[in-house]
């Protein structure tokens, strides 16, 4: 059984250190992000020690930064946010929003930004996640009642009403 020790001793100034956030700054090309980076700080000098999740919180943190430095048209963490609200992988979300298997892990860590139009679905992602999810194993069929149920709101030509009633007489009821 491991005891969350409360203390640690600074290895800059063998003072003591404590659990914290403090505000920190990240900064890439010249964009710089204020943020709120828990850790370890030690009382006595600057000292500061990041572990576990508290790296996770930097990188997150960097990736901002690195993103808007490169003018991504949405944040790394609304990607992330959208793509787990679908419930997708990166390597899944490549396949339902396009981009290829690694295009997410890229969009997410800032090493490349997602098109304009890109980001467009992924902000309606955000607003409508369940327009997103993936099709059932063997359950697919055209239209599926996820796309019946949205003719059902969308404003048609008659032209067009009727074309669809022709094609999936049964399905467009
Ligand atoms: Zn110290």
């Amino acid at each position: 059984m491991s005891v969350q020790k409360k203390t640690k001793t600074c290895p800059s100034c063998e003072g003591r250190m404590r659990r914290g956030i403090r505000e920190q700054e990240v900064s890439f090309q010249r964009h710089v992000l204020k943020y709120s980076q828990p850790g370890w700080w030690c009382k006595s000098c600057d000292e500061g020690i990041l572990e576990g999740e508290d790296n996770e919180v930097h990188d997150a943190a960097l990736h901002e930064v690195m993103a808007r430095a490169k003018k991504s048209p949405l944040s790394p963490l609304l990607i992330r946010i959208a793509r787990e609200a679908v419930g997708v992988s990166q390597r899944e979300a490549g396949r339902v929003f396009g981009g290829g298997p690694t295009a997410f892990y890229k969009y997410e860590t800032a090493r490349s930004i997602p098109s304009a139009s890109m980001a467009n679905l992924l902000r309606l992602a955000l607003q409508r996640p369940d327009l997103f999810a993936k099709p059932a194993q063997n359950d697919f069929r055209l239209p599926t009642p996820k796309d019946i149920a949205l003719l059902h709101k969308t404003a048609m030509t008659d032209r067009l009403d009727v074309l669809m009633r022709r094609v999936y007489p049964d399905v467009v009821a």
